[in-house]
């Protein structure tokens, strides 16, 4: 053989090799293409699921039948909020727990524009009038609050209060409880029928209590906290329609927990006879009081749990 013929046997090996790798080139080329075309597809399909629910759910939602509810009987609400509270980040939706920032910001997830506590969905579900339903109703405020106000700037009291709404709306969603803010409170309604709470409602509010009044303690630059806790039966739903529309709990309930909290005293949970008698069978240390209530005729038996 000769030279030319070794030098033609080269070229053809060095071409096979190069055909091979444009070919294993292109492989690799196109799976990534595909993976980063499936992604985009699929954030699309989410992000279209995301925008496109509230427009289903405002056709489920009735007057008489608010999709909300027996979503929160079935247990539904209850489930996709713990599962959704695990994604990050502030601020959510107060109903469900969508996070705005974050992942939900790459879904597509926004806040409702007429009410920006929630998200689309659930402001379209929620009631747009009230339904009689029992709730226990549990108020928190910072004791002393006022006075510290005094000697402090308003920009160090807004920051005190915006730490107690955080550290409140992680130990109390936890279980399920609406929560809404009030100037220095919080309010928390928890609906009995959510098959989460059910029968150990009271237990459950008062254990979140616990551990409210515990993260609070462990905080240097923050206040006690007092407690009132009230259960019965509640208007629960939207007062006001349209622009305004809201979740949240009327009545002698809410009117009775929020003075039971203002009686109580630093650190301190006071709780109604209905929610004592609730409790199970292992009741809580307690010492029982009568109080004479800011508004009320009657004396109100109350405990307070050490
Ligand atoms: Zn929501």
């Amino acid at each position: 053989m000769t030279k030319a013929r070794y030098f033609e046997i080269g070229v053809d090996c060095l071409e096979i090799i190069a055909v091979l790798l444009a070919l294993l080139l292109a492989v690799y080329v196109s799976i990534w293409a595909g993976l980063l075309l499936l992604g985009v597809l699929l954030l699309g399909l989410v992000s279209l699921i995301c925008n496109y629910d509230a427009w289903i759910v405002r056709r489920l939602s009735t007057l008489e039948n608010p999709l909300i509810l027996p979503l929160c009987r079935t247990g539904f609400v209850g489930r996709h909020r713990r599962m959704l509270r695990l994604l990050p980040s502030e601020p959510r939706c107060r109903f469900c727990m969508v996070p705005f920032g974050g992942l939900g910001k790459v879904f597509g997830i926004r806040p409702s524009p007429p009410n920006p506590n929630y998200c689309r969905s659930c402001f379209e579900a929620l009631p747009t009038t009230t339904h009689e339903l029992k709730v226990g109703v549990l108020f928190a405020d910072l004791r002393g609050f006022t006075s510290w106000s005094e000697t402090h700037t308003s920009s160090a009291a807004a920051d005190l209060v915006s730490r107690f709404y955080a550290r409140a709306n992680r130990v109390l969603t936890s279980d399920d409880a609406l929560v809404d803010f009030i100037g220095d409170q919080v309010m928390a309604i928890y609906l009995v029928d959510m098959p989460s709470l059910g029968a150990r409602t009271a237990d459950i509010m008062v254990a979140a209590t616990r551990r409210l009044i515990q993260a609070e303690g462990k905080v240097t630059e923050s206040l006690p906290v007092g407690v009132g806790i009230h259960m019965g039966k509640a208007q629960v739903g939207s007062l006001a329609t349209g622009g305004s529309k809201n979740f949240t709990a009327i009545g002698d309930v809410v009117n009775t927990a929020a003075r039971l909290q203002s009686a109580a005293k630093a650190n301190e949970i006071l709780i109604s006879e209905t929610v004592y008698d609730a409790l199970s069978e292992k009741k809580p240390q307690a010492d029982r009081t009568t109080l004479e209530l800011k508004g009320k005729a009657e004396l109100l038996t109350a405990f307070i749990l050490r």
